[in-house]
Parts: structure tokens; sequence; C-alpha cells
């Protein structure tokens, strides 16, 4: 563990806590403006764009939560009380009969003048259909009241809420029909590489098969966006200029590859010649270099190539840029702290998060954590957070992230 206070080996790498704020802060300033309204069945995984105030009181009058018996407490005085009406859900109860109490039904509305709720395996039902109560009666018990999960003109859902089942749900509770929602994101995916070829051709000398590209887009996609694929940009300096160039219409452009600084970097250099770009180092493995900048005014995100660091750094640093692009405050993933399953006895100058699973209630990390190895995170739950300059003895608690966090 590093004792507060003492400094860090992390030097010129930028932090990833600031790399996102960075990020986040260029997402504000370009959100999406067009909204649309959308039927609720086409609105899973939108981003609700005005806020969800309620028009009704849910629910609209006092129900029963049981099948049972409505009745006045004051009138039952031990005596046997004759049952004046039904009520199935979906009528309209007449106000109940003094000295009465009304079979009910779960969901039913209770009548006016009744003020509990019995349940039928606490009532007996005599020959002449008169009832006995056989425990004690409490006011209010088993009635649930009118406006007890929203009231007229409560802020329900607010704008900026992703939509999901639930979100949906409750909506439909409410009963909108439509939501307004945010225009999707449009994204286009470049994978960056002579060696890429794609599945399903062969493999030449040299060549390996192009495995971001359907990750990333697959990923775009739950995440609400329009994802336009553009293909493998071979390492080529005209090439990448006017494939850029095809992409004027998108709201980023994100590519693969060709960021660690090398020769090959000619995304870089286009942004450099006809852009503006930003190359970071990121304290952050797997990743570290990051390419930032715009092209012809069209913001580019270059994440590294290597499988493992491409999906770490879209899912820490992307993910949330793009969800605030569209208006959502929630960027960041839930973290839960479980005790690390392994020993980490050196420690690094970058933040690490490591392929691991939960097992017996601890983290254990893939025996492989080489960002080139994408399999570490089909066999992961989630990604287990080592800060920069930590060591760490099994027993020790770590952040954990889970997959299904950042997938969605
Ligand atoms: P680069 O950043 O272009 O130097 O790439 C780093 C490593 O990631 C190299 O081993 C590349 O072959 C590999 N790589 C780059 N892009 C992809 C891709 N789309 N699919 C699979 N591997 C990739
Ligand atoms: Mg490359």
């Amino acid at each position: 563990m590093n004792p507060a206070g003492k400094p860090g080996k992390t030097g010129s790498l930028m932090p990833v806590e600031v790399a996102l704020a960075r990020l986040l802060e260029m997402a504000e300033s370009s959100k999406i403006p067009e909204r649309l309204r959308l039927p609720l069945a086409q609105a899973e995984g939108r981003v609700l764009a005005e806020d969800l105030i309620s028009t009704l009181d849910l629910p609209p009058w006092p129900n029963s939560a049981m099948d049972g018996y409505a009745l006045r407490i004051a009138d039952w005085t031990g005596e046997l009380l004759p049952v004046s009406q039904k009520i199935f859900a979906g009528q309209a109860p007449e106000p109940l009969k003094p000295g009465t109490c009304a079979r009910i039904f779960t969901g039913a509305p209770v009548p006016s003048g009744a003020d509990c709720v019995e349940m039928q395996e606490n009532a007996e039902v005599q020959a002449d259909e008169r009832v006995r109560f056989l425990e004690p009666l409490s006011v209010g018990q088993n009635i649930r009241p009118q406006g007890q999960e929203t009231t007229v003109g409560e802020l329900v859902l607010p704008a900026g809420t992703r939509l999901g089942p639930i979100e949906l749900g409750l909506a439909a509770s409410l009963g909108c029909a439509e939501l307004e929602v945010v225009r999707k994101v449009r994204v286009a995916v470049l994978s960056t590489g002579d060696e890429l070829v794609e599945p399903g051709q062969g493999l030449g000398p040299g060549q390996i098969y192009n495995s971001n590209r359907v990750l990333l887009c697959s990923w775009l996609w739950r995440l609400g966006c329009e994802v336009i694929d553009a293909g493998i940009l071979p390492d080529n300096l005209s090439t990448t200029r006017a494939r850029l160039e095809e992409l004027k219409d998108v709201d980023l452009i994100l590519s693969t590859g060709g960021v660690s600084v090398g020769e090959a970097d000619f995304l870089g250099i286009a942004l450099r010649e006809e852009g503006e770009l930003s190359l970071w180092k990121l304290a952050i493995k797997p990743g570290k270099p990051l390419t930032v900048g715009h092209f012809h005014g069209v913001p580019v995100i270059g994440l590294p190539g290597n499988p493992a660091s491409t999906l770490v750094t879209f899912a820490l640093l992307t993910r949330p840029y793009l969800l605030r692009r569209q208006g959502v405050k929630e960027v960041e993933p839930l973290k839960f702290q479980v005790p690390a399953g392994f020993d980490w006895p050196k420690a690094g100058n970058r933040r690490e998060y490591l392929r691991g699973r939960l097992e017996n209630g601890r983290a254990i990390i893939y025996k492989n954590q080489s960002s080139g190895v994408l399999r570490s995170a089909a066999w992961a739950d989630g990604l287990v957070e080592v800060l920069e300059d930590r060591t760490l003895v099994a027993g020790e608690y770590v952040s954990f992230i889970a997959l299904s966090e950042l997938l969605g």
C-alpha cells in the first residue's frame, strides 16, 4: 500500500481521472442537440431529452394489496359483518355501507368509508356469508395509499436518464406512449493497420484478424450509438486523409491502432496537418497512448490497437464521453470494493485494470494480462483496479468494475 504523502512514480503520465475530466468537458461542449419523439417500444437504450413529470397520482386511488375484506375498523365490534359488495380490480366501488364489509381483490379500489383491508386467510366466512375477523386490525393495513409511488407534478425521470426496461415500464405506468429522446450519436469506427484482415478471409504472412472492429461496433450498438463502419485503414497517409474526409457527417471518429508514435502513425500526421491533435500518455494499463483531436471539426479519438488496451480505454474513457455527449449525467461505472485474491508485489506507475472475476467473494485475475490477450476479458467478469504506486497482499481491498456495467 502506498502510504499517504509518498511521492508517486507516475511522472509525466496523465492520470486517468484527468483524461476523463478533459474528455467529459469536450463532450459537454458538443452535446447532441437534436431530439425526437419515439414510441416506448423504440426508446430502449436511448437517452431521455426532457424531464418526465408525472401527470398522475400513482396509484390514482387507494387500492387493496390483498385478496380479502375491506371494512371500517370502528364497525368491527367482534360481531359478524355482512358482505355488502364485491370489488374486483378494474371496478369502481360503491361507498362502503356502514356496518358491513366488502369482498375485495388485489388491485381493486378501496371503497370510501373503509380504512382497512384484512387478508382472506384471517377472515372466517360463516354459512350465512357473514364474516368474522380473527386477528387485530389496524388502520391502513393492506391499503396502498393514493400517490404512494408518485404524485401529479413530481419529477420522475430527469432529462439525461438512459432508458432501459425499468424506465420504460415506469413511463408506461404514467400513461406515456412516447418519449422525447436525444438523437443517436453517430460514430465512425476505423481500424488502422496494414496487418489487418477481416474474418472470413485467408491470412497472409504477417497478417492478423481484425478483432477491434466488431468489438467496438457491437459495443457501440449497445450504448445506443449509430455505427458507421469505416473499415480497415491501411498505414498510408493519403488514404488516411481521404478516408477521414469521407467522415464529415459523423459525431465522432473512433479509430484503433497507430497511436504509439511509431512511424506508422498516419492518423496523427493527418490530424496534425488538417486538424488538431493531442497525444496523451495515460497512466493506464493496458493502454497508454491516446489520440484526441479533430479532423475538419469532427472529434477524433484514437485508441491503442492492442485489443485489451482498446477494451479498457473504450470502457473507461470513450464510453463516458459518448454517454455525456447524449446528455447522460451519471457516466461513471459503479465500482465496488472486494478483497483481492492475489498478491501484487510490484507497484506500477500506471493504474492497472486487470481482467478478473469474483470467486468465493475475492477477485482473482486471469493468468495472462498481456494487452494483446483479449481472451483475458472473455474469461473475466470485471476489471480489477490497482492504483498506481500500489502493492497488494491477498485480502486487501481493491475496486472491481463489473463488465456488465461497462458493456451496456
Ligand atoms: P498499433 O497501435 O497500430 O501499433 O497496434 C498495436 C498492436 O495491436 C499491434 O500488435 C497490432 O497488430 C494490434 N492491433 C491493432 N489494431 C488491431 C485490430 N483492429 N485488431 C486486432 N489487433 C490489432
Ligand atoms: Mg498499427
